[in-house]
């Protein structure tokens, strides 16, 4: 049995946030699932293993390297929430983390101390369409309950009302990894980056939380002595940064791309991003299905109709449904602003 006004304030003291992206403070989430509990009779974990940000990395890194510590704070949630109330827990990974790294949580699973938790603990596995969007709260409990993949209205919020309707308590991997080092008082205010593109050491760094772009390149021996510029936030929807800009935390899932500026090619990089978009508009909504696929278009045209582009940008950014086509304007305007006109 867990103490559990006091691993709450362990994880509220903690400072604990989300490290999906969204940084949404873990204790208010779990008190919320809990007390929503107080009123039904069933509830939902679902360990969110999506990354589906490309050049995000670090779930895999910690699954990989600390099976047992993800799966102990997977644990002490089931504790905190009611193991007689948890119906079941779904892990939620891609087929390749799956290949990878199943084998070594399942090892943890098997100890005595986890048995009933491995019976209630079923792997997920990501369908490779769509992979970004599913990654999404509720859309992701739309694929778990076989629905159409798109995201929910909110509210209601999946801590009262997620998994067929039962309130669910969904957290990324490094959060249920940190809950753990909380718990076990080794947690020392560190997060988890992934340096990825043209970074001489590419990889996955445990380092302070709060460090500036500039303090994680230099630190990581990354800081690159030719001309380059940043995405900060993952290689789709982060912002793009030239190296005057270094000086702002790194925020989100902790990524950060290293581009040449010189030999990085503009069209190429408008493609990257809007063929991302493009396939992972789950068209739901008019102005993302239709405008990430007329960006599309008019990228592959032979002169570029920079206005209409400008105009279809903006919608996505005023009227999206959700954070997939809201946050296709970053990674573009900041490259605009930051670095083709520089
Ligand atoms: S913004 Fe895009 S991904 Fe989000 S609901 Fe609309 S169509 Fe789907």
């Amino acid at each position: 049995m867990i103490n559990k006004t006091k691993i709450i304030k362990e994880i509220s003291d903690a400072g604990l946030v989300g490290r999906g992206g969204a940084s949404y403070p873990t204790a208010q989430k779990w008190v919320a699932v809990h007390d929503a509990l107080k009123t039904k009779k069933i509830g939902y974990i679902i360990v969110n293993g999506a990354e589906g940000e490309p050049g995000v990395k670090k779930d895999g890194y910690l699954i990989e390297k600390y099976p047992e510590t993800v799966i102990d704070g997977i644990f002490l949630a089931d504790e905190y929430l009611g193991p007689n109330k948890i119906k079941k827990i779904y892990f939620f990974l891609s087929k390749e983390y799956y290949r990878k790294y199943a084998s070594g949580l399942k090892k943890v699973l098997a100890l005595k101390k986890y048995k009933r938790l491995a019976e209630k603990l079923e792997f997920f596995i990501k369908p490779e369409a769509l992979a970004y969007i599913c990654g999404e709260e509720t859309a992701l409990l739309n694929l778990i309950e076989g629905k159409k993949i798109e995201p929910r209205l909110k509210p209601p919020y999946p801590t009262t009302s997620g998994l067929h309707g039962h309130p669910t308590l969904i957290n990324n991997i490094e959060t249920f990894y940190n809950v753990s080092r909380v718990n076990r008082g080794k947690y020392q205010e560190d997060r988890f980056y992934t340096i990825t593109g043209a970074a001489k050491h590419r990889g996955v760094y445990q380092l302070p939380i709060n460090l500036t772009v500039e303090a994680l390149l230099r630190k990581t021996g990354n800081y690159p002595d030719w001309p380059f510029f940043v995405q900060v936030g993952g290689e789709a929807s982060g912002e793009v940064l030239n190296a005057k800009q270094l000086d702002r935390p790194v925020e989100g899932a902790g990524s950060v791309m290293v581009y040449r500026a010189k030999g990085t090619d503009k069209h190429e990089l408008l493609k990257y991003w809007l063929k991302f978009y493009r396939d992972q508009s789950c068209g739901k909504c008019v102005t993302c299905r239709e405008g990430t696929y007329r960006l599309w278009e008019l990228i592959n045209r032979k002169k570029m109709d920079y206005p209409f582009f400008w105009e279809i940008v903006l919608a996505l950014e005023e009227t999206s449904y959700c954070g997939l086509g809201s946050s296709l304007p970053l990674p573009i305007k900041s490259y605009f602003n930051n670095i083709v006109k520089k």
